[in-house]
């Protein structure tokens, strides 16, 4: 049925069957815009190339019979824990202050939800948010609490600044303290990574230690249900990368998610939400450093990604293979 003509057949309907009849056809819409469950094996996808070791985690873990929830969780917990990685858990660079703090959340597509945000001295705050999610009626834990609700579930308090992010801070004392904080290429880079079954079932993780050098208490898009992350097994899945504050402004994973369920391809809707961000902050342009962008994931195994700038690449594993992608981008 077109859509044209089940709103027309829907408003004709009485009103004691509307609810039931609409709920059944509002289902056979979206499985027909959205092609239905493609039996695609399972695809993961995450914002930029923290190497093949992610995605290999999330499908060795579904291999081994782990749940999509324990595949997206043991994916990102890689780069939460390598040093190396300077915008993501363990020797994530630090606030104004010199104090690593961490925002993270995880969902899956029926709904269920948890999330950390300013969580500090726990390496790995993705684990924090899923328990959050199952064992707590709430979705959100911040600062203190976090960190008191993390212990008392056995988690170790560890120093996260590690020296070559110490001595990136004391350089950034010198050299930039009077700068406002701002996204740019050497001071971000969070990891949303989106996973489904292909057997109709997604899921979404996504973990940062927010933007370098931020006032202390800030916290961004990456653990906000909506913003940094949403999934719904009737549509897909979105994450989201860049300025945190750009993101939150038009709830972003959220809009991306919307626009599918509405018939948009994952790669329109990417890019319709970097273009609603300029459309109601057109200041964001003329920002030399500004940079946002989202990655999505339909529910049939169709990708998309958008970019404000160029530079953002995507991990897509999928047809068992693993390819690093450059995101289509929007600035001329
Ligand atoms: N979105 C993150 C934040 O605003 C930073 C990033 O992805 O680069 O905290």
């Amino acid at each position: 049925m077109k859509r044209r003509s089940f709103i027309k057949s829907t408003s004709l309907v009485g009103a004691a069957t509307l609810l039931p009849a609409s709920a059944l056809a509002a289902r056979r819409l979206v499985e027909q815009d959205l092609g239905g469950v493609v039996n695609t094996g399972p695809v993961v996808l995450s914002t930029w190339d923290f190497g093949r070791a992610v995605p290999e985690a999330a499908i060795k873990t579904l291999h081994l019979g782990g749940s999509l929830i324990d595949a997206v969780e043991n994916a990102v917990k890689i780069p939460e824990s390598d040093p190396q990685v300077t915008s993501v858990g363990y020797g994530g660079y630090p606030d104004r202050e010199g104090r690593v703090t961490l925002d993270a959340c995880i969902m899956d597509g029926n709904g269920n939800c948890g999330s950390v945000v300013f969580l500090e001295h726990i390496m790995h705050p993705v684990s924090v948010a899923r328990l959050v999610m199952e064992k707590t009626e709430h979705v959100m834990l911040a600062g203190e609490g976090a960190l008191q609700f993390a212990l008392k579930h056995g988690f170790r308090k560890r120093q996260l600044l590690t020296e070559q992010a110490a001595a990136a801070f004391k350089e950034w004392l010198k050299t930039s303290r009077n700068k406002k904080a701002g996204v740019d290429k050497t001071n971000h880079d969070t990891i949303g990574l989106l996973a489904m079954d292909g057997k109709g079932n997604m899921a979404g993780a996504c973990t940062t230690s927010g933007m370098a050098w931020k006032i202390r208490g800030r916290v961004g898009d990456s653990p906000l249900i909506g913003a940094g992350l949403y999934v719904d097994n009737d549509v897909g899945a979105a994450t989201a990368t860049g300025l945190g504050e750009a993101v939150i402004k038009v709830a972003g994973s959220f809009l991306i998610v919307e626009l599918m369920r509405n018939g948009k391809s994952p790669q329109a809707a990417c890019r319709l939400a970097l273009e609603r961000i300029l459309h109601k902050q057109p200041h964001y342009a003329e920002r030399n450093d500004f940079l946002a962008g989202f990655i999505a994931l339909r529910r049939d195994g169709e990708v998309g990604a958008c970019s404000y700038r160029k530079g953002l690449q995507y991990t897509l594993f999928k047809d068992s293979a693993i390819r690093v992608v450059d995101a289509e981008f929007i600035a001329t």
